[in-house]
């Protein structure tokens, strides 16, 4: 048997892959029940910055524009910086992505 997710916020096990929601701030990837992240996580003011979405449809879906937007830039970038900011970009959502899923949601079954 995997080991248990527990919320970032209440601390409670994660019981259903459903319940689960995966997100950064600053670089670390924290796992919350959906109705926590909803209730106190998600408009939670840290300046400009607050937690983001990885999984569900909300996070696929900035996923994949981040995916696409930074292909553009990486592709068509004038100059080799704003090329390493694409692939930069790049690296950062597939790392994110990526685990979010080994880290929280394969140990989860779904419903
Ligand atoms: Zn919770």
């Amino acid at each position: 048997m995997s080991k248990p997710v527990f919320c970032d916020h209440c601390k409670k096990p994660i019981e259903d892959k459903d319940e689960l929601v995966t997100a950064t701030y600053y670089f670390r990837i924290k796992p919350f029940h959906f109705r926590c992240f909803e209730k106190y996580i998600k408009h939670s003011a840290h300046g400009a910055f607050t937690y983001r979405q990885i999984n569900g449809t909300t996070g696929n879906i900035s996923f994949l524009l981040t995916i696409v937007l930074a292909l553009i830039v990486t592709a068509i970038g004038q100059y080799s910086w704003i090329r390493l900011f694409g692939i930069l970009i790049l690296t950062y959502s597939l790392t994110n992505r990526l685990l979010s899923y080994v880290l929280y949601e394969s140990r989860l079954k779904s419903s």
